[in-house]
């Protein structure tokens, strides 16, 4: 079943079943300076969930554009290691705005599984929330679930919040099992290990309290539905594949990496710069298509690491000229027909990959060679110093996880304490500076900034603590 069916087949079964169609939002969520990307399909029914917006429709459903490569959901160091995690991935979704709640959500999700993609119950298993014993038993009365195939997680897992205050609640989340032979070891089982074996494919969020500034939950009097499900993840288990990466949404772009550079695919390690690549230019392709810039700050910088990482990992495919720019027409020809945006903006989006490819050319062969030398100097096991990966990210523009990855392939690991503690200096020195300035130029200075506050990314260098005014 190819993933186009899917998509289609998700939005008519929840239109069948009384749904307003919303098409997706950007990734770049409109107006909403304290997200860094959409990373789920809620983000644009946010105010509606609040009560603070109105539609004209209680039930809609969504296929959403979702990026998470930074900020409180960041899944950039999983892409070409686990089976199933991108940066750039499709989540189609179900929504009721206090209209149905847990019994008829389950209803649906099960009903789409079992009647429209025609999974068996008998790879299915779900989690609830350790204490919801309501959806405990909704799982058995209308799904019919084995009460053994029913897993209590904790709140890490399964309780979801919009924020330290507002709408929460517990979830439940729908698995697929893929069997035996896919298992990490003699202790591998949902909920004990991290592994590919069982697979999350979907997510429902039963949103039923209101959280005060006490943490006291209140009941909300009319309980919300908000769930996730990765395209990606269901087209692999529909298609019989092992990864996301094998499915009808990838194989073309990991064939024209093929054909570019003459190396074959295979599964597992070896095959991971094709992964990363191939997740990577989706990424970017959709970001530039909305407008993003690659920049030193906020969304642009955060843009320009996920490129500069895909051009490291061409580097092991023996790429030394800018190549991912030609992978920009398959990533349109696979997803156009969904996202006319990629196509639309095809030729600009090709140049802008290319002059950013060409602009990191220039300096990172030195900087690879600086790198290099460091690290012949440290044996296995050893530790490169936080001031040299500093001098990295400062001189040649490496971001730290670049210099982390390069020194790993080694053995070597990265003082990355001490890098902190550089960023944290310079930082601080950037921002004594744009106080100055302020005093100086006060209205330049205050709309350029919108402050440190607003977003907080992992481990991203200083520059990318400071949100761009779109
Ligand atoms: P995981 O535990 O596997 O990282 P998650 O619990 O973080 O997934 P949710 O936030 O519940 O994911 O998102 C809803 C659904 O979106 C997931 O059930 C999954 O199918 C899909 N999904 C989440 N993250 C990714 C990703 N990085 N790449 C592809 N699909 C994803
Ligand atoms: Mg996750
Ligand atoms: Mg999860
Ligand atoms: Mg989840």
């Amino acid at each position: 079943m190819q993933a186009a069916v899917i998509r289609q087949k998700f939005l008519r079964f929840f239109e069948d079943h009384g749904h307003q169609v919303v098409p997706s939002a950007p990734i770049v969520p409109a107006g909403d300076p304290t997200l860094l990307f959409t990373a789920a399909g809620m983000v644009q029914f946010k105010d509606v969930f609040l009560g603070l917006e109105q539609r004209s429709y209680r039930r809609a459903v969504s296929v959403q554009k979702c990026m998470r490569a930074g900020g409180k959901h960041n899944d950039l160091d999983q892409v070409g290691v686990t089976a199933r995690h991108q940066t750039f991935f499709e989540m189609l979704g179900n929504f009721s705005f206090g209209d149905y709640f847990k019994e008829e959500a389950i209803r649906l999700a099960w009903g789409f599984l079992l009647g429209e993609l025609g999974l068996s119950p008998d790879v299915l298993w779900v989690t609830v929330f350790e204490t919801d014993d309501e959806a405990y038993q909704l799982w058995q009365e209308v799904a019919g679930v084995s009460p053994d195939r029913i897993v209590r997680l904790g709140a890490h897992d399964n309780f979801w919040a919009m924020g330290d205050t507002g709408p929460c609640g517990p979830c439940s989340e729908i698995y697929v099992d893929r069997g035996p032979e896919h298992a990490c070891g003699p202790h591998c089982g949902l909920g004990q290990c991290e592994c590919d074996r069982f697979t999350e494919i979907w997510n429902l969020v039963f949103m039923q309290y209101d959280r005060d500034a006490e943490g006291e939950l209140m009941p909300l009097p009319r309980p919300s539905i908000d769930t996730g499900m990765g395209l990606d993840r269901v087209a692999a288990y529909m298609q019989g594949v092992d990864s996301n990466f094998e499915t009808d949404l990838f194989r073309p772009i990991i064939a024209a990496i093929e054909k570019l550079s003459g190396a074959s695919y295979a599964p597992g390690p070896e095959g991971m710069p094709f992964r990363v690549i191939a997740d990577h230019i989706r990424a970017i392709t959709f970001l530039l298509a909305e407008g993003v810039s690659f920049s030193n700050e906020g969304r642009g910088y955060v843009m320009r690491r996920i490129l500069r990482r895909a051009m490291r990992f061409g580097m092991m495919l023996g790429f030394e000229e800018p190549f991912l720019y030609q992978l920009v027409p398959q990533v349109g020809r696979v997803m156009g027909e969904a996202y006319p945006e990629v196509v639309n903006g095809e030729d600009s989006i090709q140049a802008l990959v290319q002059q950013e490819e060409q602009r990191f050319l220039s300096t990172l062969s030195a900087g690879l060679r600086v790198l290099e030398q460091k690290l012949e100097e440290i044996p296995a096991g050893g530790v490169l110093s936080g001031a040299d990966a500093f001098q990295l990210y400062d001189t040649f523009g490496f971001p730290l996880d670049l210099t982390r990855d390069a020194a790993l392939e080694r053995g070597i690991g990265v003082d990355e304490a001490a890098f902190d503690q550089l960023m944290a200096e310079q930082r601080e020195r950037a921002r004594q500076n744009r106080a100055r300035m302020a005093e100086l130029l006060p209205e330049q200075a205050a709309s350029e900034f919108l402050g440190y506050e607003t977003l907080v990314l992992n481990d991203e260098p200083l520059q990318a603590l400071y949100v761009e005014r779109d």
